[in-house]
């Protein structure tokens, strides 16, 4: 049976939620794009009002909720804070802690999940490297096996929440992706680490962080880091030696979807400004601007291209629910790389194209620093760029599991 309405529940857990966001995010999200940074006060309301961790089982201190309601609230808070930052933070803080849930060993759940849900410490994604993020096979970082641990070395880059990792109480770290044994493009080799270089308060001296300056998106760090000689006990291995390759695209299956939720929320922000503006801003003896085709016609359109976005993050997230969590027979977790794909390539997109229209509506007050849009604009244009993958790289999934994997290969090489 087809059924495109939330239920009742999810309704109400999302007028929860904006209600939430519209009381503590929206009067603080341009101060937070201004300061670069999302006060430690704020990530511990988000987490006492449960929205870290949603989709995670309630024994590691998550919801026991779905990827359904992360979705929704990852898009509600986008929408209140439309430069995305706090929903990036949020996002992560539902996708990596659910990927862990599914894949890691019980102790490490145990001793991480509740930190991340109580908003004490950060988990998120460690993977893109100096020299180039789209080639996940060919990561250079290397951990050995060295006695009963495991011994990590290399270099990570632009990875979200390096300064919030580092100003948290307890910490937190990454679901980091490294090369077991002889290094070399392949993807057989890799092995998957809860690598956490600030623990209990501690920060670790093997782990240098660096931050960098951005261009938006300004209340949440992106940062690189290297790895010196960090050891890891066997706990915190993700899953079987060498098959980390395929856990990580499933966690980036995941996580690409709250990524795409982003994007909407905050595009729906857009639209919603830009429909006070057209209805109420007159030229021509007195008409609302809306009222020329020429505006009115183009946003019928990008109201139609946010609405088609969002079918395809809520048809990727009820399959993730099916896959997942009630582990429906019907399907595979392989199943979610086409419409995954579909969602986090239509999201920003669609959000970079509404914001650039909306920019111009606004005419030159839109090109000041006064009109807030350009925060909006600069924010998800991170996830046009990469951030969970760049486009080319959803682009290139979708190609493959339409045309056929033989037609379109082009970045499976040999293994070195
Ligand atoms: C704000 C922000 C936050 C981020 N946070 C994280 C994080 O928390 N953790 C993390 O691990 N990473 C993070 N990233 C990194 C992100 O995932 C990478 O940017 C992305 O994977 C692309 O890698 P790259 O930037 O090295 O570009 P490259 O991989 O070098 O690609 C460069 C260009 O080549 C294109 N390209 C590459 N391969 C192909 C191909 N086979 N076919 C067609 N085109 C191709 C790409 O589309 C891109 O346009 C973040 C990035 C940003 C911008």
């Amino acid at each position: 049976m087809v059924d495109f309405e939330f239920s009742e529940d999810e309704i109400r857990f999302r007028d929860s939620v904006r209600e939430f966001a519209k009381r503590y995010i929206e009067p603080k999200w341009i101060e937070i794009d201004d300061q670069g940074k999302i006060p430690m006060e704020l990530i511990k309301k988000i987490a006492d009002q449960g929205l870290f961790a949603i989709p995670v089982p309630e024994e590691y201190g998550g919801m026991g909720g779905t990827m359904v309601m992360a979705a929704l609230a990852v898009e509600e808070i986008a929408y209140h804070d439309p430069a995305v930052a706090i929903a990036v933070y949020t996002l992560l803080q539902n996708g990596w802690p659910l990927a862990l849930a599914l894949f890691g060993q019980e102790e490490a759940k145990m001793e991480i999940l509740p930190k991340v849900a109580s908003g004490d410490a950060f988990f998120g994604i460690g993977s893109t490297e100096p020299q180039g993020g789209s080639d996940v096979a060919g990561n250079k970082t290397v951990a050995k096996k060295v006695g009963d641990k495991w011994v990590i070395s290399g270099e990570k880059a632009f990875i979200s929440g390096v300064r919030e990792i580092q100003e948290l109480p307890e910490g937190g770290g990454f679901f980091l992706v490294a090369k077991t044994e002889k290094p070399g493009w392949s993807h057989t080799r890799i092995t998957d680490f809860a690598v956490l270089p600030k623990w209990n308060g501690k920060i670790r001296e093997e782990w240098k962080p660096t931050v960098y300056e951005e261009i938006g998106r300004h209340g949440l760090s992106t940062g690189g880091f290297t790895l010196e000689n960090f050891e890891v006990d066997d706990k915190y291995r993700i899953g079987e030696v060498n098959k980390g390759f395929y856990l990580v695209l499933q966690g980036f299956n995941i996580a690409r979807i709250l990524v795409a939720a982003a994007t909407i929320g905050s595009a729906r922000w857009a639209l919603d400004k830009a429909k006070e503006w057209l209805t109420t801003r007159k030229l021509f003896q007195g008409r609302p601007i809306a009222s020329f085709e020429g505006v009115s016609f183009r946003y019928a359109e990008l109201y139609t291209k946010v609405e088609a976005a969002k079918y395809f993050v809520y048809k990727a997230a009820w399959m993730t629910d099916n896959t997942y969590l009630t582990k429906s027979p019907r399907f595979k977790p392989q199943d979610l790389n086409l419409p995954v794909a579909m969602a986090k390539m239509m999201g920003p997109t669609t959000a970079t194209e509404v914001y650039t229209e909306v920019l111009k509506w606004f005419g030159a007050y839109g090109y000041t620093k006064e009109c807030s849009a350009h925060r909006g604009w600069l924010g998800t244009f991170s996830y046009t760029i990469g951030a969970e993958g760049a486009q080319n790289i959803m682009k290139y999934i979708i190609a493959r599991d339409t045309l056929g994997s033989d037609a379109v290969r082009n970045v499976w090489v040999k293994e070195e």
